[in-house]
């Protein structure tokens, strides 16, 4: 089985480097916004635009015109033209209108790893020597890197690197096909989750996991205040922004960071994990994007406990997320329809008269209702 990797390393270009990182970035902006404005006015008058295909076809005979266009990585303007069209993709399917890309913001742009062979030889366009810490990108050539200190060597394909900007600093994120031996699954352990806001999860064996991660929104106000008394353009406003920046960065990495840990950990210490399919949608809403961090750690919980359970030979249960796992008491099955309200935290089942922490309950409800699952699972196998 084939499974795809991301790799971030810090990247350290030399002056011209940079320059050269930043024209590509400005030129795979000026393509999106180019073809975006296109598509705009071609659906206008004909109900219909080109292709991401298509549309990469004109790209020769505009660069006759913008000389400069020439001068970048094309791979990363082809790219750009994909990113338009999987904006319109997810237009059609229920999100905003693709907007113009604005300087300054999601500054990246992303190349392709092209294989090409010479006398019996084959050659990459993306090489990693993680030996010497270099990675060889298209026109940048050889770049320093940093990051994987304990990794000499990483076996696999080479698919795709996105350069990015970030806070003033470069990084670059390696796409890598690796093959994974499957051996066979034999589970020993089983452990059910339930999630939520404040505490993050409540696991099947009583563990309480926090959310520790809180944005320093007096500092943020703060920061932002000052930012507002600098002049337009002074060289202190981009020290500020460039202050913001950072501190949005050092908590999305702090988060990360919590992110990995906490999965790492479910995924080490059981064969099974079994948690709530939620509606994360709607709970984001309510809740984290006023606070500015527009990705909620639940989702993102799941989303990579989804692949480290296939990375690590472990399976991910999601049940339905209609069963009423907080309202059933797991020791008689006795449903206590009040629990609905999410304001109680405990209660005493009225049947067998067992005291119950919420969430504790639920995620022992869950575990079970997984285990079914799996069982059945297991009987059609048979
Ligand atoms: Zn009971």
């Amino acid at each position: 089985m084939k499974i795809l990797k991301g790799y971030v390393f810090r990247l350290y270009p030399d002056k011209k480097q940079e320059q050269l990182i930043n024209k590509t970035i400005g030129c795979a902006r000026f393509i999106y916004n180019y073809f975006l404005d296109d598509k705009m006015k071609e659906y206008k008058i004909a109900g219909k635009s080109k292709s991401a295909y298509d549309q990469a076809k004109l790209i020769p005979s505009l660069s006759k015109e913008k000389e400069w266009l020439k001068e970048v990585d094309s791979c990363s303007l082809r790219n750009s033209l994909l990113d338009l069209e999987r904006a319109f993709k997810n237009f059609y399917n229920g999100s905003g209108y693709p907007k113009f890309k604005a300087k300054g913001v999601h500054e990246s742009y992303k190349t392709n790893n092209i294989k090409s062979s010479y006398n019996g030889k084959e050659y990459n366009s993306i090489k990693l020597d993680l030996k010497n810490r270099i990675i060889t990108l298209p026109k940048l050539k050889e770049v320093k890197i940093r990051g994987y200190r304990n990794k000499e060597v990483i076996l696999g394909n080479i698919k795709s690197a996105v350069i990015k900007k970030e806070a003033g600093r470069y990084y670059v994120s390696v796409l890598i096909e690796e093959e994974l031996i499957k051996p066979s699954f034999v589970p020993s352990s089983i452990i059910g989750i339930d999630l939520g806001i404040k505490d993050l999860i409540v696991t099947s064996f009583n563990e309480k996991i926090e959310n520790t991660i809180n944005l320093n929104t007096k500092r943020l106000i703060g920061l932002q205040r000052g930012l507002s008394r600098c002049k337009v353009g002074s060289k202190n406003r981009y020290k500020m922004k460039i202050k913001i920046q950072r501190m949005y960065q050092k908590i999305r990495n702090a988060r990360k960071h919590m992110i990995h840990d906490i999965t790492n950990k479910l995924i080490k210490e059981n064969d099974i994990i079994v948690t709530e399919n939620l509606d994360v949608k709607s709970m984001q809403k309510n809740h984290y994007v006023a606070k500015g961090l527009n990705e909620n750690p639940i989702s993102e919980i799941i989303r990579i406990l989804k692949y480290k359970a296939i990375w690590n030979n472990k399976k991910l249960i999601q049940i339905d997320r209609y069963y009423p796992s907080s309202q059933i008491c797991n020791i008689c099955n006795y449903q206590n329809k009040k629990v609905k309200d999410l304001s109680i935290r405990n209660w005493e089942c009225p049947n067998c008269h067992t005291n119950h922490d919420r969430d504790y309950n639920a995620s022992v409800n869950i575990m079970f209702e997984g285990l079914k699952i799996y069982m059945r699972g297991i009987e059609q196998v048979i």
